[in-house]
């Protein structure tokens, strides 16, 4: 199974991706985490990304693209996989069309997380990441059991630094501009599944579950996906 997560910064991808990883037990590829990790190792490649995403710029297509044509001949990607915040631009989803059918494969579902704009800048504004393993909390809506400490691994919660309301903002209009076109790029291939994310975690996975179930996850799986498509 190969699925796409699309929704502005904030709708809740990494959340609910970590709950598909779950249920479908395919790896999820965060071109995001990628980027802080590697900035994080001091990479050349991680810093120069580092210059577009803390002022909240989407990073260039080409150094992007590299990236996630290198992670998805990993063979843990064999079996399928989740892509989260890739593509971000429709130039990045002609490659990824042609990288795939290169590969013989196709993607089976396009999930977009729509939020309100409000609900979105709450969302942001209070998230707190773990650094160590990405787990992502709110500050009220979703606390750690220990303040300020990550319930997974331990570690020290931070707040990102394109969390902050200039970046916020920059990453809402990029969004606007360069990524909410592919809503209409993947209606037009019969692939997109709208969902409505503004609510708590659990009820935004249910709502969506039978739609993995369709796309060949879990159980009772078949392979047309038709219920819910924006056509
Ligand atoms: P995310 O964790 O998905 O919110 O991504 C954090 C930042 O990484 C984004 O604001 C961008 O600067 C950069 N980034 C992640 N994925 C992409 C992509 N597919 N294209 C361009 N920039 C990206």
């Amino acid at each position: 199974m190969i699925l796409v997560l699309l929704g502005p910064p904030g709708a809740g991808k990494g959340t609910q991706g970590v709950r598909i990883v779950k249920r479908c037990g395919v790896p999820k590829i965060s071109t995001g985490e990628i980027f802080r990790d590697l900035a994080a190792s001091g990479s050349p490649l991680g810093l120069e990304a580092r210059s577009y995403w803390a002022q909240g710029q989407l990073v260039p297509d080409a150094v992007v693209v590299g990236l996630v044509k290198e992670r998805l001949s990993h063979s843990d990607c064999d079996g399928g996989f989740i892509l989260d915040g890739f593509p971000r631009t429709v130039t990045q989803a002609d490659i990824l069309e042609t990288m795939l059918a290169e590969m013989g494969r196709k993607i089976d579902g396009v999930l977009d997380f729509a939020v309100d704009a409000d609900n979105l800048v709450i969302r942001l504004s209070g998230r707190r990441t773990c650094p160590n393993c990405s787990a992502t909390y709110h500050v009220t809506a979703q606390p750690p059991s220990i303040d300020g400490k990550c319930d997974h691994c331990g570690s020290m919660l931070i707040q990102r630094t394109d969390d902050t309301p200039d970046s916020i903002r920059v990453r809402l209009r990029e969004y606007a501009n360069k990524t909410a076109p592919l809503l209409t790029y993947y209606a037009d291939r019969n692939l997109l599944y709208r969902i409505d994310a503004n609510g708590a975690p659990d009820e935004i996975f249910e709502s969506f579950e039978s739609a993995l179930t369709k796309m060949g996850c879990g159980p009772n799986a078949s392979t047309e996906l038709s219920a819910g498509l924006v056509r």
